[in-house]
């Protein structure tokens, strides 16, 4: 068990390792964030941070020997590197599934290795591979990189045949597209002795491809919830977690469910977790990796999470003024498009979601 005293390492210093730090901080941890940019949102409320690329070995190296556990907090650093850091420190989630999150193809292969259900897909390195893996999959179909897609960056529709025109070269994925009713997600926690617990799945909405709302608890019915629930654990467990696993799901029009992807840490869709659990995703990931007992993760009411991207930002004082409204800024200074200023959580405290105009 790593003792509240520790310090605790945390690769990237986005909101989500800002947020994970000051779920460490109430639990009497020091966290030191490693992160290439300089006053990144993490390192506003960490104790120590190191300003270093995520391929600088030398400099790891010494991260990893000044803290008790390491974790991350997103997917897209090289997992070669943080493998390394094994021989000095424990890693946790444990690299390999970060190196399976991190690419599209063996992603998949190790769910469909566990029985998991997800989209029909087929690995594609060139517009060759493209032409025969569209006449297998069929129209429509999307086509993604393998490596370094997030938000929707790196894909490609095809439509029509002559959509293998749009090959966007590189290690891809081809992938049958799914005219889901809903997409949504299982947050999942696994600690060192093996026991899981899940919070309930979640409705995700996108716009351009982001996260703009996510609707706790998704309106499902129960028995699909609790498969939806099971799927996760399976995971987790399939995968020995030890830490917190997003699961990003898709159900069709037949109620079937299908795996989309993995995130092994605290994600996006869990952020209403903050104010509307017992126990938050962040606080959750910090008790899994230092072997703490893992948190109820039960929830105290229904909640309604929405994103504030760029501009959505200056909004923030008409979000103070609604009672049940918690607002959460990321102190990051320029509102570019497209980018994660904060999010608001709308609590249903008196069983109504407070409706915004
Ligand atoms: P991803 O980067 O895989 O999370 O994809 C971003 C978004 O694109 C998803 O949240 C879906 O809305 C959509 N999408 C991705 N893959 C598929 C698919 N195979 N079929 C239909 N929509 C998809």
């Amino acid at each position: 068990m790593i003792l509240p005293g520790s310090t605790i390492g945390i690769l990237g210093g986005g909101q989500l390792g800002r947020m994970m730090a000051m779920a460490a901080a109430e639990l009497g941890y020091h966290v030191h964030i490693y992160c290439p940019e300089e006053n990144c949102p993490a390192s506003e409320v960490a104790k120590f941070t190191t300003v270093g690329d995520y391929d600088d070995a030398q400099e790891l190296k010494r991260f990893a020997k000044s803290v008790d556990v390491v974790t991350y907090e997103f997917e897209n650093i090289p997992a070669g590197p943080v493998i390394e850091l094994k021989k000095f420190v424990s890693v946790l989630p444990d690299p390999s599934i970060l190196a399976a999150a991190q690419h599209r193809v063996h992603e998949k292969q190790a769910l469909r290795k566990l029985g998991v259900p997800t989209t029909e897909f087929a690995p594609v390195n060139s517009e060759k591979e493209l032409k025969k893996a569209l006449d297998t999959i069929g129209l429509p179909a999307v086509l993604k990189t393998a490596r370094m897609g997030y938000d929707g960056k790196g894909q490609a529709m095809m439509r029509k045949a002559a959509d293998v025109e749009k090959w966007i070269g590189g290690e891809c994925i081809l992938e049958g597209f799914i005219k889901f009713r809903m997409e949504i997600s299982v947050i999942v926690a696994r600690g060192t002795n093996g026991t899981i617990v899940c919070y309930p799945p979640v409705q995700n909405i996108h716009k351009n491809h982001i996260l703009s709302e996510t609707i706790a608890p998704a309106p499902i019915t129960p028995p699909l919830a609790r498969k939806a629930e099971k799927i996760a654990c399976d995971i987790a467990k399939g995968l020995n977690l030890v830490g917190l696993l997003a699961v990003e799901m898709f159900i069709t029009d037949k109620d079937k469910i299908l795996v989309n992807e993995l995130a092994p840490r605290p994600h996006n869709s869990g952020h209403w977790t903050l104010d509307a659990c017992l126990t938050s995703q962040f606080e959750q990931t910090i008790r899994a990796v230092c072997g703490l007992p893992l948190g109820s993760t039960d929830r105290m009411c229904d909640a309604r999470m929405i994103n504030l991207i760029g501009n959505d930002v200056k909004e923030w004082e008409s979000y103070l003024k609604k009672p049940t409204a918690r607002l959460h800024l990321y102190g990051k200074k320029e509102a570019r498009s497209g980018r994660k200023m904060g999010h608001v959580t709308l609590l249903s405290v008196k069983g109504k979601i407070t409706m915004m105009n």
